[in-house]
């Protein structure tokens, strides 16, 4: 091993897998391939020949790597406590610095996930053309003529909301009848622009529920999306400004997150930044998390909807919160939550695995549309951006009749 490589930090997680196998049924890219070497456990393996020198440091590493999901069922499903998602973005750090990823579709990742989604002035240009394309309808004008990949990436992409629900949260939203506290929000890169009326509804039930909120105008993208593409220094500059902008807010309850992705990151900040992000990585609460601790002030009015809850892998796997947002939607009058088959497992958006590596995505999405098909719910409900877009467009191609929600839009229906 060289001596301050990625490697080296690389090396004793690994030591802590026993080999015992018990990570592998919950693994997708084991359940469709049936190989070890796309297992948690064959990856672990890999990633410990490799820093042992037993392995070389190649292309099956990139391959294995980037094939994993980073859905951290793993980690849920091991009694020995390895530290999967921790591993994996220090390995695929290994075999980006190796320059083991090429080609033009890394250098697009490189560029979109740097220049321009923690950029919000040059997010918002790029969502407000999209935006003209779809209205004029230009995108299926041009859609016969671009290759097939192309093609298929246009079908994962939902429509973008109108200029008015991307408009921009106020910086303080005051609390409604007697303040129970106050909390900050973290409003995301993505969410303002794709899901602006989740983040509305966020707050509006916040503030109902007595919480002065608090939307720091100096935060930005979180990181994971950079930390999950290998780019862990980059996410980490994130990660730093952030910290910042969450100190100027003063004394908080809780950072509030509805984004399961962003609050999984948020949570290990400590494990990026040390000492100076552990405040921040305490602070941050899921919203269903943070409703279901405090409690609703209020009974919920009736809501006759037919729903299926799914986990996002980074709120159940990455954050541990499971029971909140099942428990919240439960006490909804006259709301109907029916169970299904594979709820905890990912659907293959996985940041944007969706787009990197499109068969394994699609095989992972149909287990889990052949679950909810099973169950026929009015509505899914989950908890983060990515699972929104990927399962609303496994519903669109399939001509499924079911919609999706943020479970904080049912609740802010029932609430406010
Ligand atoms: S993170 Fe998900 S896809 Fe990757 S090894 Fe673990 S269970 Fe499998
Ligand atoms: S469950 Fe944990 S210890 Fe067992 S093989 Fe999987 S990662 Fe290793």
């Amino acid at each position: 091993m060289t001596e301050g490589s990625g490697l080296e930090a690389l090396h004793p997680g690994t030591l802590d897998c026993v080999h015992c196998g018990l990570c592998l049924s919950s693994c997708p890219t084991y359940r469709v391939t049936g190989r070890e070497t796309s297992s948690p456990r064959g990856r672990i393996y890999l990633m410990r020949g490799v820093a042992e020198g037993e392995v070389p440091l190649s292309d099956t590493l990139a391959e294995e790597a980037y094939l994993c999901l980073g859905c951290r069922a793993c980690e849920t499903a091991c009694p020995s406590g390895v530290a999967f998602g921790s591993l994996l973005e220090q390995a695929r750090a290994v075999v980006d610095d190796a320059g083991l990823r090429r080609g033009w579709a890394k250098r697009i990742e490189r560029f979109a996930l740097r220049q321009v989604v923690p950029r919000k002035p040059v997010l918002r240009g790029v969502m407000t053309g999209l935006s003209a394309v779809q209205r004029f309808g230009l995108d299926r004008l041009v859609l016969p003529l671009l290759p097939r990949r192309l093609r298929e990436m246009h079908g994962l992409l939902p429509k973008v909301p109108a200029a008015v629900d991307r408009r921009r949260l106020p910086e303080v939203v005051p609390a409604r009848g007697e303040i129970r506290g106050r909390v900050a929000f973290f409003e995301g890169c993505i969410m303002p622009e794709m899901f602006g009326a989740v983040n509305r509804a966020t707050v509006e039930v916040l503030a109902e529920q007595g919480f002065e909120v608090i939307v720091p105008a100096s935060q930005g993208c979180c990181g994971a999306l950079q930390a999950h593409g290998g780019e862990l220094e980059f996410a980490t500059e994130l990660a730093r400004a952030n910290v910042i902008a969450f100190r100027q807010a003063g004394e908080i309850d809780a950072v509030v997150s509805n984004s399961a992705g962003c609050g999984a990151a948020l949570r290990e900040l400590d494990h990026w930044l040390g000492e100076e992000g552990s405040l921040l990585a305490g602070q941050v609460r899921d919203i269903c998390e943070f409703l279901d601790q405090v409690g609703l002030r209020g009974a919920p009015r009736p809501l006759a909807r037919r729903v299926a809850y799914d986990d996002p892998c980074h709120l159940v796997h990455g954050q541990g919160v499971a029971g909140a947002p099942r428990r919240l939607l439960e006490a909804i009058p006259e709301l109907e939550l029916v169970a299904h088959d594979d709820p905890s497992s990912c659907c293959g958006a996985a940041g944007i695995y969706n787009l990197t590596q499109p068969e394994m995505s699609a095989a992972v999405l149909a287990r889990k549309l052949d679950a909810l098909e099973a169950a026929q719910p009015e509505i899914i409900a989950t908890g983060n951006p990515g699972c929104l877009m990927q399962l609303e467009a496994g519903v669109r191609s399939r001509g499924l009749n079911m919609r999706l929600a943020h479970p904080i839009e049912l609740l802010a229906e029932a609430l406010c």
